[in-house]
């Protein structure tokens, strides 16, 4: 069978957006901005990233049969994502509702939805899509047995993983152990290392390593990203660029690196690559909108 360069399994939503003077107190209703419906999930973001790279991607996921579904495969399809295995039934598609006040801050409430759907059984449904993929990139806004199951089956396949903690939950060790990189950012690794995280790059990048994977990629924002793995650890640094939107930064650094690890490289070079993904997305507004595709990383 002719394999995908990556497959992705994890969650698709729909970001509902309304700028607010400020925030409602208990019991109290302000007026908003119209209303902003954006296709987001770190799932489907990291597919859209890759694709738009030209690498060929598939992603596997759950959403409703509802307008925010179609909303998602729409967006999907037009970066050129294999949507065979975005799965569709009765339960509403995720969705992020995200109030953003004049600062700039953000509130929001997620409600999983389909994602929350999707399980073992559908995982076991993609056994050979997954076996015949370079490299499967998974999140945690999935339920984590299904995590599990996609590290199971792809360890057993000999296909690499490459895993986001996000949001940061604790993980079985053979999970990560499961794992060539984990990828985080600082918030991140703070919640997985606990008190005792220590305060540089270096300090959780060792840490996360003694959890069991076999290498660490921290995300450092404007300061770019650390790659580490039991023979030491490097800093790459991000691109300076005007940034404009930071949303969806991190989707689309992750998608990339995972991209090119399938397709060869080693660890540093893959994340040189992915800073420069990273901060070509940050220079326009929005998530899936502002991934850039080669070329655009090319002129950076
Ligand atoms: P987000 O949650 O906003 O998606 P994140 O916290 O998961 O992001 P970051 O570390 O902020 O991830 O960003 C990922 C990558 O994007 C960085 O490693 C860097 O390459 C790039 N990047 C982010 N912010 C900037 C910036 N201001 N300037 C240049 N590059 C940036």
């Amino acid at each position: 069978m002719h394999g995908h360069d990556l497959l992705v399994v994890g969650s698709a939503n729909a970001d509902l957006v309304i700028h607010v003077d400020r925030r409602p107190d208990a019991g109290e209703t302000v007026l908003g901005s119209d209303l902003a419906t954006h296709p987001g999930g770190k799932g489907a973001n990291q597919a859209v990233a890759a694709a738009r790279l030209g690498a060929r991607t598939a992603l596997l996921a759950r959403v409703g049969d509802d307008a925010h579904g179609r909303l998602l495969t729409g967006s999907l399809t037009s970066a050129g994502v294999d949507t065979t295995r975005v799965l569709s039934g009765d339960t509403p598609t995720g969705v992020a509702l995200i109030t953003v006040d004049p600062s700039g801050d953000n509130s929001i409430v997620v409600s999983p939805g389909a994602n929350a759907r999707l399980t073992p059984a559908d995982v076991a449904g993609a056994r050979e899509l997954l076996a015949a993929a370079r490299v499967v990139s998974l999140q945690l806004e999935i339920p984590l047995e299904s995590v599990a199951a996609a590290v199971a089956a792809a360890t057993e396949a000999g296909t690499r993983i490459v895993l986001n903690p996000s949001p940061p939950a604790a993980l079985p060790r053979e999970v990560l152990a499961g794992c060539d990189p984990i990828v985080v950012n600082e918030h991140e690794a703070r919640v997985l290392l606990g008190p005792e995280a220590g305060d540089t790059p270096e300090a959780w990048a060792a840490g996360l390593l003694a959890l069991g994977p076999r290498s660490v990629v921290v995300t450092l924002g404007a300061a770019g990203a650390l790659a580490a793995t039991a023979d030491g650890t490097v800093r790459i640094p991000s691109p300076r660029v005007a940034a404009v939107d930071t949303t969806g930064a991190g989707d689309s650094f992750t998608g990339a690196l995972a991209w090119r690890l399938g397709a060869g490289d080693d660890l540093v070079t893959a994340v040189r690559f992915a800073v420069r993904v990273g901060a070509a997305a940050v220079k326009k507004p929005g998530a899936q909108e502002s991934f850039p595709t080669l070329e655009e990383v090319g002129q950076l």
